[in-house]
């Protein structure tokens, strides 16, 4: 009945072309956002009301004032300053006239789109050791609206509604376990009257869900786990006892470290006609399958559903229909929470309705939406851990070389965990029938921990010896392993299953996508520049040197028939900050200005003056600890500090680099910080009850160690450059 009346709605408005100029519908005396708005949310070019712009998330947009012959006038029409330094990845909503965003640490601001007048801003007051629960640093992908209403997720697991006219909170809804590593980083997205939000927290023993909440008022409708609970299965739902075949159901949920992940942290999309929800389902917790779902013989055993799955669901009342697993028996961290497109083509001679994704692991899918039908599916990037899917089971022909468990030989496997792509948006440009990936190639050591042991209340509880992939203060081998990390911006022929053109970027985790009608690809790079391309060729058409990493995905709208394009612009997430930032730096010399950037042909206002990118000098204690001492320091380093602060204490390119801190003199200092949980409210938690005073001592060991080795790598360098 109610998909009827969507369908009705929808067309009716599609067919008269009413939202052509809409933007009286909002505000005033309108009911706000409905269903019907965004059911037709395409016809309606002025606005951007919903996360991927329609719910077919394609982030394409038809407006083509701003075109291929025009973009060389593309100028500054207005920024503003964030009040963060962290990643910042979201997506702004735009309303009659009205710019929303959120930042880092998950706070909210209103623009007065045309002109960037600040309207009211919104701090949920996030405490700042939640940082230490999450992975990918304090980052938030942006809001979704319905009514007159906005609808935010936390990073402390919260859902807050605010009023869309002035910023109020309309009600909040706790909406994880606070006591477990539960955060939330992705959108929300709105269906019929319900705001349907996930979590993250794979990293650190979670199960993962998605949970339907009522707009009015923050009620929990539905909840739908994407991993069964461990123990007995036979009181679960039908789907969770299919699941539980695929596990060890007497590990999964024994501890509080093996949660099973499976979080459903970005990735969704929504066919009103099929009235299916797309849900992405992240990787498992632990990663190490061998430790999550060992077999008789101790090595992992099981598909473990359904981690690494597009999962579709009944948004009425989160039903499962279909799944489609694009990693079976995830153990990389190849997460499948990657952006999900829906569009409609023709394959092989036939109109197919098709969903597409580029997961972590590395194959572009084309996947039938209405059944869950594996289409096809091609490697985007480089890829050794499997030599390609069967086209009849839809399996990946696994290399069993790159399968590690708990003893073994470590494994050079690509992509990492950090996948081909990760959360950066995609888009999809119906001229062209182009899909444009922000892909890269950075591969990732996974080297076994016979011995593992969870610890629930700090640090990464993956199953691996994190450490060993460290890069040893070595020029040669440093220079070389740079030279594997890639980024590139790849026009995809999803029906031919390959690229039609490619761009080389500096390095890896360039910005998200949009793609317009005037022909045109957007994207900001870690090469601190905000570029329009040809949507067609690739032809870089426009750059603007935006002094920072641009990560975020662009939008663009129009006010007064005036387009303009806007990006939040800011350096930061999970390469960013686990990413050894030497190596990241000699790709690029990256950092973060956070800042909304927005533009329109002849835009003329200039940015500040870049401020200099000056480093404190390298100048440590002398290192005399013992190397036993050392060795403890790199060990404990590698679980509880490399996450953020990047592998073999080299520095990330977002937080402080602990070989040029301070409190490195002393050892109370030190441990003022790391165990006395002085710098919480930025985000320095204290690790008391993880680590020992002894343990804390030894990673300041290891950091003064490290700092000694790299100043002797810079004084060699400078010999040779006197020479
Ligand atoms: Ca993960």
């Amino acid at each position: 009945m109610k998909l009827m009346r969507w369908a009705a709605s929808a067309g009716l408005l599609l067919s008269a072309g009413m939202l052509a100029n809409c933007s009286q519908i909002f505000g005033g005396e309108g009911e706000g956002i409905t269903t019907a708005m965004l059911v037709g949310a395409d016809g309606d070019s002025a606005n951007w009301i919903s996360h991927g712009r329609t719910y077919s998330e394609q982030r394409y947009s038809p407006l083509d004032g701003v075109n291929r012959e025009n973009v060389g006038d593309l100028g500054l029409a207005w920024f503003a300053d964030m009040d963060t330094a962290r990643g910042q990845e979201a997506t702004p909503l735009v309303m009659d006239g009205k710019l929303y965003l959120t930042t880092a640490w998950s706070k909210v601001k209103a623009f007065d789109a045309a002109t960037g007048a600040k309207l009211w801003e919104y701090d949920p007051k996030v405490p700042g050791e939640t940082a230490v629960k999450a992975c990918c640093d304090t980052v938030n992908r942006g809001l979704a609206a319905w009514g007159d209403k906005l609808f935010l997720g936390t990073l402390d697991g919260r859902l807050v509604a605010l009023d869309r006219e002035t910023g109020a909170v309309a009600w909040e809804k706790v909406t994880v376990d606070q006591s477990k590593s539960y955060t939330i980083t992705g959108a929300p997205r709105v269906i019929d009257g319900k705001v349907i939000i996930g979590n993250g927290g794979a990293e650190f023993g979670v199960r993962g869900y998605v949970a339907a909440y009522s707009a009015d008022n923050g009620e929990e409708l539905w909840r739908f786990y994407t991993v069964p609970e461990g123990g007995d299965a036979k009181d679960q739902p039908a789907y969770l006892q299919k699941a539980a075949e695929t596990w060890n159901m007497d590990v999964l949920g024994a501890s509080e470290a093996i949660g099973g992940g499976g979080t459903v942290w970005d990735s969704m999309a929504y066919d009103p006609e099929l009235d299916l929800l797309y849900i992405g389902v992240g990787n498992g917790s632990p990663w190490n399958r061998a430790y999550r779902s060992p077999g008789a013989d101790g090595t992992g055993e099981g598909d473990n559903l359904y981690l690494s799955s597009i999962v579709a669901i009944r948004p009425s009342t989160g039903e499962y229909v279909w799944h489609y697993q694009t990693t079976p028996g995830e153990t990389w961290d190849y997460t499948a929470t990657q952006h999900i497109i829906l569009a409609d083509m023709e394959i092989e001679g036939k109109p197919r309705k098709v969903l597409m994704q580029a997961p972590k692991n590395g194959f572009f899918y084309v996947i039938d939406r209405e059944t869950g039908k594996f289409i096809s599916a091609k490697p985007y990037v480089s890829v050794n851990w499997a030599s390609g899917i069967d086209p009849k089971t839809g399996r990946p022909i696994e290399n069993p070389e790159t399968r590690v468990d708990k003893t073994g030989k470590p494994a050079l496997v690509t992509p990492g965990a950090l996948g081909g792509h990760n959360w950066h948006p995609m888009a999809y440009h119906p001229g062209e029938k182009l899909v444009y990936i922000p892909a890269f190639e950075a591969g990732m050591m996974y080297a076994p921990e016979a011995d593992w042991k969870p610890d629930t209340a700090r640090g990464f509880n993956v199953g691996f010896n994190l450490g060993a992939g460290d890069v040893p203060a070595d020029e040669g081998f440093r220079k070389q392993v740079a030279g594997t990390l890639k980024g590139r911006l790849v026009a995809w022929d999803p029906v031919a299953q390959k690229a039609r053109w490619t761009v080389e970027h500096p390095g890896p985790w360039n910005g998200g996508l949009l793609a317009t009608g005037g022909g045109l690809v957007f994207q900001g790079t870690t090469g601190s520049e905000f570029n329009a391309y040809d949507a067609g060729t690739g032809k870089k058409l426009w750059s603007f040197a935006a002094q920072t990493g641009v990560v975020a995905p662009p939008i663009t709208y129009t006010v007064g028939g005036e387009q303009y394009v806007a990006v939040l612009a800011g350096w930061g997430g999970a390469y960013a900050l686990s990413v050894d930032g030497d190596l990241i730096k000699r790709k690029a010399p990256v950092r973060n200005i956070s800042r909304l950037l927005v533009f329109k042909l002849g835009g003329k206002v200039a940015l500040p003056a870049e401020p200099a990118l000056a480093a404190l000098p390298l100048d440590p204690p002398p290192s005399k600890a013992a190397p036993q001492v050392i060795a403890l320091g790199q060990a404990k380093y590698g679980r509880y500090c490399a996450v953020c602060h990047a592998p073999g204490a080299v520095g990330s390119t977002v937080l402080p680099d602990l070989r040029r801190a301070g409190s490195l003199e002393s050892a109370q200092a030190w441990n003022a910080v790391v165990e006395g949980g002085i710098l919480k409210d930025n985000g320095m938690a204290s690790f008391a009850g993880s680590l020992s005073k002894d343990e804390i001592e030894a990673i300041r060991a290891y950091v003064i160690h490290r700092a000694n080795e790299d100043k002797a790598l810079e004084g060699a360098a400078k010999k040779v450059a006197r020479r």
